[in-house]
């Protein structure tokens, strides 16, 4: 169980006070933009309930290509070039065009985090304050004082913490729900299931990672209770259920800011509809951002200039979020007896070439630019 690390007792000092920019949030995203305000000469604060790297927010999959790119290499786990679908009526094996890996979460966060100049202090962060003064900086309450800043970012997830409050709530909100197992095991593929066993619309997963295997189920469908299902598959797999992890996931792209307040990440909708696949989006949106923030804080643009860059840079993505969410609703329909053939019949060289080579234009790793750390040399 991760160690809820605000801090205690005399440690438990005031951090309010007024920064550059204030980041809510140190996972994917938060960590993307602070790493990219590196340099900048900015006071830039980060806060998270948690330790950096402390609480695992997902299986930690990624295409490999992003890791490099971010000079990640070290945190990991392990590399696949194949992805093996099953289905009731058969199973597929996609030889993909490009790998992808599972890390570490906690060496990852540590890696990001090693690349910035930031300031991070653990909170909770309640929401917005009453801002003190009219210079338009934005005042956040947290349960260690209110921090102001003028560029405040909520990398918080799906929470949306520091918006208006617009009811975006399970069972009703676009949010699919998740949840996975880590027991220890090895395997060699990374493998995926669709079928209405374990759950009506959405589908089950095991990544391996070295000496563990990140076992679990995603519902498309936000009523569909996952727990027992996770629980099925882990044991068909013959292993025994531990640590659970879950949480809401986003499914549809949300407005890029609101309010002064910018968003990046899950808090954002920035996780693929139908793969739920939201780290590689997390920085790639993040980095966006973070160069967006640059901008600002060495007197390049305005803080309204960034805000309507960033919004246009989210908008021209929604084509394709909507293109996703439209098969992650295609799927569930298929009658199975269809679906296994159909699976198989879609794994062509061709096929699949094209079409995870548009999936992985979504957020293209090229994007992150060239890594700042050199690739570990192979021993
Ligand atoms: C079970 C499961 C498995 C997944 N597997 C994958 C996968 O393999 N690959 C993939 O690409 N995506 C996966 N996802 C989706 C992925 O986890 C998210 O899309 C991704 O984590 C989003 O990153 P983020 O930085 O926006 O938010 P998060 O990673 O959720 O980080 C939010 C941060 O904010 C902090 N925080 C939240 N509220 C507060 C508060 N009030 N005060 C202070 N701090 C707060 C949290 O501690 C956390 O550090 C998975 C999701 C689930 C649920």
């Amino acid at each position: 169980m991760p160690i809820r690390a605000t801090k205690r007792g005399e440690e438990r000092i005031p951090i309010d006070g007024n920064h550059d920019v204030l980041i809510c949030g140190a996972s994917f995203a938060g960590l993307a933009i602070a790493r990219e305000l590196a340099g900048s000469g900015a006071d830039v604060m980060i806060v998270d309930r948690y330790e950096i790297g402390e609480r695992q927010t997902s299986a930690c999959g990624i295409p490999t290509e992003w890791l490099a790119r971010l000079g990640l290499m070290d945190c990991e786990r392990q590399r696949f070039d194949t992805l093996v679908i099953h289905t009731p009526h058969g199973e597929a094996r996609y030889e993909l065009p490009w790998t992808f890996s599972t890390f570490d979460y906690r060496e990852l966060c540590q890696l990001l985090w090693s690349d910035c100049d930031a300031r991070f202090e653990t909170a909770k962060v309640n929401g917005r304050a009453e801002a003190a003064n009219g210079d338009g900086a934005i005042a956040i309450d947290t349960d260690r004082g209110t921090i102001t800043a003028p560029l405040v970012v909520d990398a918080l997830g799906w929470r949306r913490v520091l918006a208006s409050g617009d009811g975006y709530q399970p069972p009703d909100a676009p949010l699919s729900r998740g949840l996975e197992v880590h027991p220890a095991g090895s395997g060699e593929d990374l493998e995926i299931w669709i079928d209405r066993r374990y759950v009506p619309a959405g589908y089950g997963w095991s990544f391996p990672a070295d000496d563990e295997l990140r076992i679990g189920i995603g519902s498309f469908d936000p009523r569909f209770h996952v727990k027992d299902t996770t629980v099925l598959l882990t044991e068909e797999l013959g292993k025994q259920t531990n640590e659970y992890q879950g949480n809401w996931i986003p499914h549809k792209l949300r407005r890029a800011t609101e309010g002064g307040v910018f968003f990046a990440g899950d808090s954002a909708g920035h996780c693929l509809p139908l793969s739920a696949e939201g780290i590689r989006t997390a920085l790639y949106f993040g980095i966006a951002l973070g160069r967006e923030l640059r901008g600002v804080v060495e007197g390049r643009q305005s803080r309204e200039q960034a805000a309507a860059a960033y919004a246009e840079f989210n908008d021209s993505h929604e084509r394709k979020f909507r293109w996703m969410l439209r098969v992650q609703r295609l799927v569930p329909r298929v009658p199975p007896r269809i679906l296994g053939p159909a699976i198989r019949l879609m794994g062509s060289k061709r096929f699949i070439d094209w079409s995870f080579a548009h999936y992985l234009n979504i957020a293209p790793p090229e994007f992150a630019g060239e890594a700042r750390r050199p690739e570990p040399v192979a021993s």
